[in-house]
């Protein structure tokens, strides 16, 4: 695995292979990894002649001073991961590498429409904004075949689908599934943070997406939500938001509706510990 930090030099390697016809995949991460992101990056090796996997800990997605400084850096242990997997590049830039400008302002605006003003955007005003500014910069850097992303993060899936339209992108968006613990927990960086108490606590979000699943047919959702709701909070869960979208618009809906592609939204906080999590209803 070469490890790379100056776009430029990722840049002359990458253009020199994909004139030879190679395909790339790419998988921007955070760090801090896990099954899930290792899940990533074996379906980009599966399908492509080289995978380029990147670390970088965005501090513009980041709307909570607190959870920048308590993300969990483990780049070590990282390494060596990505390096079993067989990845062949890892990008690690630093901060002037993906935002070169001096001006914040000069930074572009994205125009995501109702997307970010509802759920994560809502409850985390600029995140989606920072989301868009890395990946567009990661995109013109890396110009890869296809963009490896987590089905747990669902509305960033949504997210960044928009902005590579806006921005004329030539790649192609592939979506895995959301890897989980054994109790079900979707995998997450910020579970590093749980005590294994919480951690253990924290699989009733699964729990409860799956009553709701399995009860939809049976009662309305609004029950379905206040019980669910009601549990997690006796396991010291405090639901932030908990609702029924169009997994195509995102816009809210709030009764089952069997002719429309749907899926349940969580966020929870536990330990302080924001995690979030989603189901669709199909
Ligand atoms: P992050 O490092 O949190 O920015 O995540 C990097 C990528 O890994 C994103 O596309 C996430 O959606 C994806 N990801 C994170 N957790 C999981 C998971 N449990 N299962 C599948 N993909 C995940």
């Amino acid at each position: 695995m070469r490890i790379i930090k100056h776009p430029a030099s990722l840049k002359s390697i990458l253009d020199k292979k994909c004139l030879k016809g190679s395909t790339v995949g790419f998988v921007p991460t955070m760090g801090a990894l896990h099954e899930g992101h290792l899940s990533l990056v074996r379906a980009s090796l599966n399908a492509n002649h080289l995978t380029v996997v990147s670390i970088f800990v965005n501090p513009l997605q980041f709307n909570d001073a607190t959870d920048l400084e308590k993300y969990p850096v483990t780049i070590e242990k990282d390494i060596l991961l990505l390096s079993e997997a067989g990845t062949d590049i890892l990008f690690l830039p630093g901060y002037s590498d993906v935002y070169p400008e001096e001006n914040p302002v000069a930074r572009a605006h994205y125009d995501l429409g109702s997307l970010e003003s509802v759920f994560e955007g809502k409850y985390r005003p600029g995140h989606f904004q920072g989301v868009c500014a890395v990946v567009d910069r990661l995109l013109s850097i890396v110009a890869p075949t296809d963009l490896y992303l987590g089905q747990k993060d669902f509305q960033q899936v949504a997210v960044l689908r928009k902005m590579i339209q806006l921005k004329n992108h030539n790649t192609k968006i592939v979506v895995c599934p959301i890897v989980r613990e054994q109790n079900g927990l979707a995998m997450s960086s910020r579970n590093a943070r749980l005590s294994p108490a919480g951690k253990e606590k924290a699989g009733e979000i699964y729990q409860c997406l799956k009553i709701i699943k399995e009860k939809a047919t049976q009662e309305p959702f609004e029950t379905l939500k206040a019980l669910v709701i009601h549990r997690l909070s006796e396991n010291d869960i405090k639901t932030e938001y908990l609702a029924l979208a169009d997994t195509l618009t995102l816009e809210e809906v709030h009764s089952f509706d069997t002719n429309r592609h749907l899926i349940i939204l969580i966020a929870a906080i536990i330990e302080s510990v924001r995690l979030i999590d989603n189901m669709p209803l199909q």
